[in-house]
């Protein structure tokens, strides 16, 4: 059995960068990971000759330049590259009274379509991209570490003092507030909110400046680029590298306690099977809501923690549908990734949204030849499928995708006719194969905040356990949970070896 240094419950991408950098700093690490393969919501699925993705396929963090691309940065710190296909947008959106707006990767050609669309506002347009420019600028120009390790932060102060008091300015900032700065049409802000409501779940007046900075800008930088072979060779190729480090990844292995303090004075987790394990420090990749209710049993909820839910509430989670089709279901031309809403007043509705991704138009390999993959997810509360009997929960989640295919068709006439393949995925398959909470995406505000202010960095009040993920500072998505990977292992590297 290996001497582990640190533990780290989890392999998602959070957890794997975490393991990774501090691998490669000498550090032994373990990770237990309870499903059979890596990589958590940016894991895959086969059925009938397909390779789904479980979540995530819009990847950002996959650039060549700057300091942002943690993707890059992570793989080739254990010696790996993942082949990647750029996208040549980011997402065509399909919205109320026919506002039909492609991302194109190209700035200057997005800021003139948006521009013609709306001639009015084109000064007010640019300035408020041009304002997310000016963060994603100074973030892309420091090292991207921990914020709790008070030397990291002195050097890069006197490394870079203005990208600093760059994003200090930004950092309790909302999109809402500088968006209204620079524009006055309400379907122009409509819009801006859903931009933001695609990765944080929340429109403009809730979402930090600071992800919305990485998030607008770096889609024109180092573009949206998807990995060959689909998402889950990212979670694979970093369990690959972290192996060649001398460190060890162990599947179907569930932590079901973490154990503040051992009899031998550290820090240590039960499995499944009753084995404990000890170490100097445990990393949590679950939730911080798994982690403080269902992996800290004996504890009470520490003040910080309380303080923090009074703050962020787990979102909803999704309903996904996972559709083989017939190829001519799908325009050879039509982007990869869309979003389609009928009524402004059903953004944040349950089923309201819906996000659609053809991860084929880029990487033909992952389904049967002449077929392609459609996954279609839409925002869906896990209390909307409990106390149903199996039949029903059958009959309901049939229906539910249906509906979606039914509206879908707005943008793919016939889709219907060219299924090939259903699986449809409901929040409580996503709280059982992810192991989340709710099947949670993550965290979201309970009112209007400080911009990013209110989250949790990676330590805890727990003395030697941390916490790394999607709800832990900067929040959702791969290149976020890669920077609170980095952060996390800084952290420790620097405190405890
Ligand atoms: C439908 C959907 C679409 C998305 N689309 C995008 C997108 O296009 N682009 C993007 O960047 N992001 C997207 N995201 C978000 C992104 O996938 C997540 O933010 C990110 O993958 C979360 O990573 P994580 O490291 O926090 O943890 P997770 O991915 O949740 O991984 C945690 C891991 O810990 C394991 N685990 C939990 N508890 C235990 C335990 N007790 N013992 C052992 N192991 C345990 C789990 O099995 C899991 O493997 C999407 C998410 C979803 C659900």
């Amino acid at each position: 059995m290996l001497d582990a240094d640190v533990i780290v419950i989890g392999s998602g991408i959070g957890g794997l960068v975490t393991a990774t950098q501090l691998a490669v700093k000498g550090i032994k690490v373990l990770v237990l990971e309870k499903y059979l393969i890596p990589g958590g919501s940016a894991g895959y699925f086969e059925r009938n000759g397909y390779r789904f993705d479980v979540g995530a396929s819009m990847i950002f963090g996959f650039g060549e330049n700057g300091t942002t691309n943690l993707l890059t940065r992570a793989l080739a710190a254990v010696g790996m590259k993942i082949e990647t296909i750029p996208d040549d947008s980011q997402v065509h959106y399909h919205l109320p009274k026919g506002l039909d707006i492609k991302v194109d990767r190209h700035y200057e050609t997005f800021i003139q379509a948006l521009g013609d669309r709306f001639p009015e506002e084109r000064v007010g347009i640019r300035k408020f991209y041009d304002a997310c420019w000016e963060v994603f600028n100074c973030l892309n120009s420091i090292e991207l570490l921990s914020l709790e390790e008070y030397k990291y932060l002195l050097r890069v102060f006197f490394q870079n003092p203005l990208a600093c008091l760059g994003l200090v300015k930004y950092l309790p900032q909302n999109v809402g507030d500088v968006a209204k700065r620079y524009i006055r049409d309400p379907e122009l802000l409509k819009f801006i909110d859903m931009e933001c409501y695609i990765w944080s779940v929340m429109p403009a007046d809730k979402t930090p400046m600071i992800n919305a900075g990485m998030v607008f800008s770096d889609r024109h930088y180092g573009g949206i680029n998807y990995p060959k072979g689909g998402v889950g060779r990212i979670g694979e190729v970093l369990a690959e590298g972290l192996e060649k480090f001398g460190s060890e990844i162990r599947y179907g292995v569930r932590v079901t306690e973490i154990i503040p303090k051992t009899e031998d004075g550290k820090i240590g987790v039960k499995l499944n099977d009753g084995t404990i394990l000890t170490a100097k420090s445990v990393v949590s990749n679950a939730t911080r809501w798994d982690t403080f209710d269902h992996l800290l049993k004996q504890e009470s909820l520490p003040k910080s923690e309380e303080r923090w839910r009074s703050r962020y509430q787990k979102s909803p989670s999704f309903l996904s549908l996972h559709l083989g089709v017939k190829a001519e279901a799908i325009d050879p031309k039509s982007a990869c990734h869309h979003i389609l809403l009928e009524d402004w007043q059903a953004m944040e509705k349950p089923h309201g949204t819906i996000f659609v991704s053809i991860p084929t138009l880029l990487d033909p390999s992952l389904a049967p030849e002449g077929h392609h993959i459609v996954h279609a997810f839409t925002p869906s509360w896990i209390e909307d499928w409990q106390n149903l009997s199996k039949s029903e929960y059958e009959q309901k989640k049939e229906e539910e995708a249906f509906k979606l295919i039914a509206r879908l068709e707005q943008i793919f006439p016939h889709l219907n006719q060219h299924l090939d393949y259903m699986e449809v995925g409901t929040p409580k398959s996503h709280r059982r194969f992810l192991g989340r909470m709710d099947g949670t995406y993550g965290a979201i505000p309970t009112r209007k905040l400080m911009g990013l202010l209110g989250m949790p960095f990676n330590s805890t009040a727990i003395a030697n356990l941390y916490c790394v993920g999607d709800s832990t500072f900067p929040a959702q998505g791969l290149n976020a949970v890669a920077f609170s990977g980095f952060a996390c292992a800084h952290l420790i590297a620097t405190t405890k070896f």
